[in-house]
Formats: structure tokens, sequence, C-alpha cells
């Protein structure tokens, strides 16, 4: 299957990871939106959180916790957002389940 992440979890395409386990990986995105921008995948390929068993989205919940504290740490940010695109429509386009953890500070305009 040709799916970037597929690669990335498999190790054939290099990332700078930030966590990894068994199910699940998060790695740096490669066009973040602020400084420390991190992507959390479950290893297994699924395209859309309603195509996704809720087993293989739990070992996701399971983690999250402990990446986003690192992420912010690793940051100094003052907040974050997590944001789940599912659909070309919602602005997905890497067709494999991904969680965004965006690190924020006061002010810093990313969504506008
Ligand atoms: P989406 O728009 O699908 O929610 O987000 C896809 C994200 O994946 C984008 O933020 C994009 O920068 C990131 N991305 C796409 N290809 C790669 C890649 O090969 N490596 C990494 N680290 N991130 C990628
Ligand atoms: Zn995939």
């Amino acid at each position: 299957m040709d799916c970037i992440f597929c690669k990335i979890a498999a190790g054939q395409v290099p990332s700078v990871k930030v966590y990894e386990d068994e199910k699940v990986l998060a790695f740096l995105d490669i066009g973040p939106l602020s400084d420390g921008h991190t992507l959390v995948i479950p290893k297994k390929h699924y395209v859309k959180i309603h195509e996704c068993p809720g087993e293989v989205l739990a070992s996701v919940a399971a983690v999250l916790p402990k990446i986003a504290a690192a992420v912010l740490k690793g940051t100094n940010a003052d907040g974050y957002n997590v944001m789940c695109n599912n659909g070309r429509a919602s602005g997905q386009l890497v067709e494999h389940i991904h969680f965004h953890i965006i690190p924020r500070k006061a002010g810093d305009g990313v969504f506008t």
C-alpha cells in the first residue's frame, strides 16, 4: 500500500520520532504549524475515525497524555490543539489516521 505514514511506521521513510510503542508512533510534522507540531498515529492503517476499531483508537488515547505532556515541556508552549481531520472536505491530506498536537502560545496567530 502506498501510504506515507505506513512507511514511516515501518521505518522505510525517516521521521523524527517523539514516541513509539508496539501500536503507536508519534513524530514531528514535516510542515509544522508551530514549533514541535507532532503527529500521533496508530501503526495500523485506517483512514478515518469511523472506520477504525475502538481498541485501536484506545491505544492512541492511552498514550496521548504523556505525548502531549512531552510536547508541552519540550516547546514551553502555553497550550496545544489536538486535531484529527477526517476526509478531504475537512482538510485531511494524508489518508492514514493522525492526531495533530499543535503547541500554542498566547497570541501566536496560528489559526488566523
Ligand atoms: P492532514 O492535512 O492530512 O490532517 O495533515 C497531514 C500532515 O502530515 C500535514 O501537517 C503534513 O505536513 C504532514 N506530512 C505529510 N507528509 C509527511 C511526511 O512525509 N513526514 C512528516 N513527518 N509529516 C508529513
Ligand atoms: Zn497507512
